[in-house]
């Protein structure tokens, strides 16, 4: 199964980058994934998942966690202000606040509900106009909004464009949230995590070098 593997090769970019061990937690990306596949990676012990759909983890995450203890579950796609408070039901951590606007629903419902799941800006790196996420440049004052609204925001995420050096747009990242004083990066997928790992992820988002191919 690949998730022995990615963990391997997880452990071993730590250590290349001078990192501590398990200093980088693995996020399995179980969108689209049969539901045998998913099972599969809970039985062999993995815990943190992502979901980029609200609908459709919704249909499989409550059930999971019926039969598996101490799952924690990432939103890793675009949130609609009308899915923000079942998203804040379902998600442990969102990982895609890239608005003012949605900001300010996360802080009415934050206490409207008396909790809120950790937060990352997600940052559009490569100004890429089909790709969600503030600009590099916006991105201090979002930041700054919800702090202001008292929302728990921890870090940034990016996905860099398809065809650029993802490198680049790791190290722009990482400075933009280290003047932002965020301890947190989301970066990394099955074709670049140990790029990311060496950039100061701390977290990656692994999804097909896990599960196999998505069938749509
Ligand atoms: C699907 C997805 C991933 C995982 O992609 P893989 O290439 O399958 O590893 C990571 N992050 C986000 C935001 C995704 O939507």
């Amino acid at each position: 199964m690949g998730l022995d593997d990615i963990t391997a090769r997880v452990r071993k970019a730590e250590d290349a980058a001078g990192r501590a061990p398990g200093s980088v937690e693995l996020i399995a990306i179980s969108k689209v994934q049969p539901l045998d596949r998913v099972e599969e990676v809970l039985k062999a012990g993995q815990r943190v998942f992502g979901e980029n759909k609200v609908q459709e983890a919704a249909g499989k995450w409550p059930a999971f966690r019926d039969r598996f203890d101490g799952v924690t579950l990432h939103l890793v796609g675009p949130l609609q202000t009308n899915k923000a408070r079942q998203a804040m039901e379902l998600f442990d951590v969102i990982q895609t606040v890239d608005r003012p606007k949605l900001a300010r629903t996360l802080a009415r419902l934050k206490d409207e509900l008396g909790q809120c799941p950790d937060l990352y800006v997600q940052v559009n790196t490569g100004e890429e106009d089909q790709k969600a996420g503030v600009s590099p440049e916006e991105t201090d004052a979002l930041v700054a909004e919800c702090r202001a609204l008292g929302l728990p925001v921890v870090g940034l995420m990016c996905i860099p464009p398809v065809d650029e050096e993802p490198s680049l747009h790791f190290a722009l990242l990482a400075k933009i949230a280290a003047r932002n004083g965020l301890d947190k990066l989301s970066m990394g997928m099955s074709s670049d995590f140990e790029s990311a790992i060496a950039q100061g992820a701390t977290c990656v988002r692994v999804g097909s070098a896990i599960f196999g191919d998505r069938v749509y």
